[in-house]
């Protein structure tokens, strides 16, 4: 099986604000959304299809036909308030879950060549939703930014072997890095907020488990968790799961990403029950 991936960039205003509730009430569950009468986002959407090869083309899809098909979709949003859209949103506050959700329905039907793999939609370089047609599976992917000091050093190797593995990193009095960590929970979408989880839950989770903890801190010398062991960013990415995940039950947590830096990253999921 081969995926395809065509983004395509569209603005758009919304506000998501429910009346019943009061600011402080709208504020926890749609952040900064919730603000005013609006405010927009540079909407990036990346659309996957899957399919086979074609043996005569090489090919598995045009896509410049998936182009088209992702025009014609999302140009009527260009430009607009999202919440003036009816026949996306019936009244319902436009979270970037129910619009991700609503561009999937239209598309799949109109795709006959491939079949839709998935659909990201992020709304920020700090928030973004992964729909992938199923409704208990919606993966929500918030970014935070932290810094550190560490360094590279195992207490089991001798001086030498360190500074042959870690080089520069095995500096004795350390560096710093601007850590960045995504964060993805997956879940159902609360018919109440038209999200999979608060934004105000998630973000106290994470600044309370993870940012408070350890910006702007020495990893090794501030840290019990790491007075045994190295600092590299795969312990550091295990660490941070571990204290993360035991909040999370419905959404679950999915996925971390570190990035140590731009060029570096480190994915956990978790050990595989
Ligand atoms: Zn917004
Ligand atoms: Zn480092």
């Amino acid at each position: 099986m081969m995926f395809l991936t065509r983004k395509i960039i569209f603005s758009a205003a919304h506000v998501c604000r429910n009346p019943d509730w009061s600011d402080d009430q709208n504020r926890y569950v749609y952040g900064h959304c919730a603000v005013g009468t609006g405010h927009g986002h540079d909407y990036i959407c990346e659309a996957t299809v899957k399919g086979s090869i074609n043996s005569s083309t090489g090919i598995v899809v045009n896509l410049v036909d998936v182009k088209q098909l992702l025009r014609t979709v999302i140009t009527p949003l260009d430009m607009t308030h999202l919440n003036d859209n009816g026949d996306l949103f019936q009244g319902q506050e436009p979270t970037t879950e129910r619009l991700t959700r609503a561009l999937w329905h239209r598309l799949v039907p109109m795709l006959t060549q491939c079949e839709l793999a998935r659909l990201n939609i992020y709304e920020s370089r700090t928030r973004s939703i992964e729909y992938i047609g199923d409704d208990t599976m919606i993966y929500v992917t918030r970014r935070v930014e932290f810094n550190a000091a560490h360094r590279l050093h195992s207490q089991v190797m001798s001086d030498e072997e360190n500074a042959r593995i870690f080089g520069k990193c095995n500096n004795p009095n350390g560096h710093g890095h601007n850590y960045e960590l995504e964060v993805t929970v997956c879940g159902t979408l609360d018919k109440r907020t038209g999200m999979v989880i608060d934004m105000g839950l998630l973000d106290d989770l994470i600044q309370r488990t993870v940012v408070d903890r350890y910006d702007h801190k020495n990893l090794n010398m501030d840290l019990e968790e790491f007075r045994e062991v190295n600092p590299t960013s795969e312990e550091f990415a295990r660490v941070i799961w571990n204290r993360l995940s035991p909040h999370f039950t419905q959404p679950k947590l999915y996925k971390i990403r570190l990035f140590e830096t731009s060029n570096n990253s480190f994915e956990y999921y978790g050990e595989q029950e």
